[in-house]
């Protein structure tokens, strides 16, 4: 069966400190975003966050603020 998270294998962020993408409140999360800018696996780390309402961290270089405005503009253009 295929692995949903294969994608994980190529993944920028293994091996680096998960508190990196789950910063603290409101504290900013460029360090991760800048890891993913460069992630061969970037769009679908997003695409799983997205489709799993994923609440937390930094995904596919989108923090939570982000995923819901790309939610609230998905659903708008539905
Ligand atoms: S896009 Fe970011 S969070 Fe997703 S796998 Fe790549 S480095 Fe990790």
């Amino acid at each position: 069966m295929r692995d949903p998270m294969g994608w994980r294998q190529q993944a920028a962020c293994r091996g680096i400190d998960p508190e990196v993408f789950f910063p603290d409140g409101e504290e900013p999360a460029h360090g991760a975003k800048a890891i993913c800018t460069g992630c061969p696996v970037r769009q679908p780390c997003l695409e799983w966050a997205l489709s799993t309402r994923e609440r937390q961290g930094v995904w596919g270089g989108c923090d939570e603020r982000d995923r819901r405005r790309l939610l609230r503009q998905t659903r708008r253009s539905a």
